[in-house]
């Protein structure tokens, strides 16, 4: 867990339309479905915004070439973005809904992205033979598979870990990567059981339950640090990867830089020690004035003063800004910047990015939001869903 003061930002939603958008800049990733709705889990991140929350608990079902956007249109708009051309900011395909039930589109967006952007294909289903053969066909690609340590009366999951892990046998080791999510008091028998299932040199993570915002978890409370460290240390006794975190993986595999880098090892001194892409993480030069002014214009932004901090870049400005526009130029110029405007903090909070954010996107051809939403609205009107 990373909690060095002032890196903590809080969550964004787009909101509105854009909340139903198969396309968004949230977190370090750019999101992605070709489908909406999912399986409903109980214990979802998702379930914390109202509109994806109605979406799994109406169980609305429908691809979004229903509502006009083709997998081939949507592979397009991803593959245009600076986040993905300059930026290299990693796809996660299946952030609301799952692999599983969009084959089809992950099948679309890999042979639109260059085999040097990173995706991450998620699921937490067993992964099909057209799946599996895509994730071995694209060095790019990263299967993710979420399991769900089973504590009868407390955490259960429709899906048994043995058999998304059968699965998933023949993907490349180092294109896999499991979560064991959500983690909770009680599990740790369970999770080694997994631990021992999972084929040496893939990596693991391990997330303990996130309540904050989630109206149906029951008895259940999260799995503690010295349960956390317990498991980590199984794993790489069993011969498995425990990065610090899944993007880590993803960009070892294409000898990307993890802006993220100084801020892990001021967390955790030996976090990087052995990791193959340790040179590439730590040998980022420090751009210059005139490099973050010019991915600042790919942003829309005009150029503000830079100060160089241990920490990375702080650069003021007076606009609207979002937690997007900091991961763009971070990953842009591999070194971590801060906005000013940006809201940070420990605590669990959720901010609406706001229109002013999303119309200089779009003015500035960072983000395709008009043919987003006019499909949002389409959408909407097809499953009854209220903007
Ligand atoms: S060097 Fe550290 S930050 Fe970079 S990919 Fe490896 S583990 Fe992640």
């Amino acid at each position: 867990m990373l909690s060095q003061p002032g890196l903590r930002r809080a969550k964004e939603t787009f909101g509105g339309p854009a909340e139903l958008a198969p396309l968004r800049l949230i977190g370090g990733f750019v999101c992605v479905d070709s489908h909406l709705g999912c399986a409903g889990c109980h214990f979802c991140l998702n379930r914390r915004y109202p509109l994806q929350a109605e979406v799994l608990e109406r169980r609305v079902h429908r691809n979004w070439e229903e509502a006009g956007l083709s997998p081939e249109r949507l592979a397009a708009l991803v593959a245009a973005l600076p986040a993905v051309q300059r930026g290299r900011v990693p796809v996660r395909f299946g952030h609301a809904s799952d692999l599983a039930y969009q084959v089809d589109g992950a099948r679309a967006l890999l042979a639109a992205l260059p085999d040097d952007r990173p995706a991450l294909l998620l699921t937490r289903f067993p992964p099909g033979r057209e799946a599996v053969a895509l994730v071995a066909a694209h060095p790019n690609a990263l299967l993710h598979l979420s399991v769900t340590p089973t504590v009868p009366g407390v955490m259960e999951s429709d899906e048994a870990p043995g058999e998304v892990l059968r699965a998933a046998a023949t993907v490349p080791p180092r294109r896999l990567y499991v979560m064991l999510v959500p983690l909770v008091a009680g599990a740790e028998a369970a999770a080694a059981r997994i631990l021992e299932a999972i084929p040496p040199g893939a990596a693991v993570g391990f997330k303990p339950l996130s309540s904050a915002g989630i109206p149906f978890i029951g008895p259940a409370t999260p799995l503690g640090p010295e349960g956390l460290e317990a498991l980590t240390a199984r794993a790489l006794r069993l011969g498995l990867k425990v990065p610090p975190m899944a993007g880590c993986q993803v960009r070892a595999n294409l000898g990307l830089p993890f802006f993220r880098h100084r801020e892990i090892v001021a967390e955790r001194p030996g976090a990087c020690t052995g990791c193959p892409n340790h040179a590439t993480c730590a040998g980022v030069p420090d751009p210059t004035d005139a490099a973050v002014h010019a991915e600042m214009a790919v942003l829309g932004l005009a150029p503000g003063p830079v100060r160089r901090g241990p920490g990375g870049l702080e650069v003021a400005v007076d606009v609207p800004v979002s937690r997007a526009d900091e991961v763009y130029l971070s990953e842009a110029l591999g070194l971590p910047v801060f906005l000013s405007g940006v809201r940070r903090g420990g605590g669990y909070e959720v901010v609406e990015v706001g229109s002013p954010v999303l119309e200089r996107w779009e003015e500035a051809g960072f983000y395709p939001a008009a043919e987003l939403y006019a499909a949002a609205r389409r959408m909407a009107a097809l499953t009854g869903l209220v903007l």
